[in-house]
């Protein structure tokens, strides 16, 4: 089975840049199926409110059961004291399976490693060039499962992409990288070589990026087939397996007050429109 790890979906409020401000998925979706891609992990674009995008990407997700996967976005900081709720009600009402954070928001605070290691949800983190923050999260949470996109650079810094190769190898547990993006294509060949197949994933960075020319690039790396295998799918379903959705706040989430729980849940929510049953399936098909 492939699975692209790494695609956005919906629309952003902050005009930030054409590819991470709208994420339309007509055409990613054809390009995806045309290319063999089976599932796809989908979360927002930019937005001031991520609670809004969220709920955006939960109807999309609806919209294509069993072939799109949620993650929930958060704003470390914005998002302060609510993130717990925000991800709980993302995991057990819409059957998302992970949370992004974007670097260019704020770094992974305790609440939100806390909350990912509530619910043993993959954390994927875009770290935006800064990749001194890996060894950190790599350590201050050793249980937690980190998925590094774009080795680090989506711009492509050498500097930043070799040390995030580095990192891995340091880090042989719980860090693990995505490819979207990626054009140096040598730090890929580096990653499945010196850290191993098990700890790179494949992602698109869909819809602006085409899934088929990222997915082909790993193709180009000629593995085993049992080794490609784990990159085009099996890492990602591994970490999704280990989800719990019955996760338990702790004394570091337990800061989101039963007033900030209750208007995260207010938020617009068009998955009830599909009723209960809908949605056990929408938790469970993919797996
Ligand atoms: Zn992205």
């Amino acid at each position: 089975m492939i699975i692209d790890c790494h695609c956005h979906a919906g629309k952003g409020d902050l005009l930030t840049a054409p590819w991470n401000t709208e994420a339309p998925l007509g055409a990613y979706l054809r390009r995806a199926r045309a290319a063999g891609i089976d599932k796809t992990v989908v979360f927002g674009a930019f937005h001031s409110d991520y609670s809004k995008a969220n709920a955006e990407v939960a109807r999309i997700v609806a919209r294509h059961r069993g072939r799109l996967i949620g993650f929930a976005f958060v704003h470390a900081k914005h998002d302060a004291g609510r993130i717990f709720a925000m991800v709980e009600h993302a995991v057990r009402r819409w059957g998302f399976r992970g949370i992004k954070i974007h670097g260019h928001d704020g770094m992974p605070t305790r609440e939100v490693c806390d909350t990912a290691r509530a619910f043993r949800l993959p954390l994927l983190v875009d770290v935006f060039g800064q990749a001194h923050v890996v060894d950190m999260l790599a350590t201050q949470y050793p249980d937690v499962n980190f998925i590094i996109p774009h080795l680090g650079s989506y711009a492509d810094d050498w500097r930043v992409q070799q040390r995030v190769v580095d990192l891995l190898v340091r880090y042989p547990k719980n860090v693990f990288t995505d490819t979207s993006g990626v054009r140096n294509f040598e730090y890929i060949v580096q990653a499945v070589r010196r850290a191993g197949p098990h700890r790179v994933l494949f992602g698109s960075d869909g819809p602006w990026l085409h899934p088929g020319a990222e997915l082909h690039k790993l193709r180009l790396l000629h593995l085993p087939p049992h080794q490609e295998a784990l990159i085009l799918g099996g890492n990602i379903l591994r970490l999704l397996r280990q989800v719990r959705v019955n996760g338990r706040p702790t004394a570091a989430t337990q800061r989101s007050s039963s007033r900030e729980a209750a208007s995260a849940h207010a938020v617009e929510d068009s998955a009830a429109a599909y009723g209960h049953r809908e949605q056990e399936l929408l938790r469970e098909e993919w797996l």
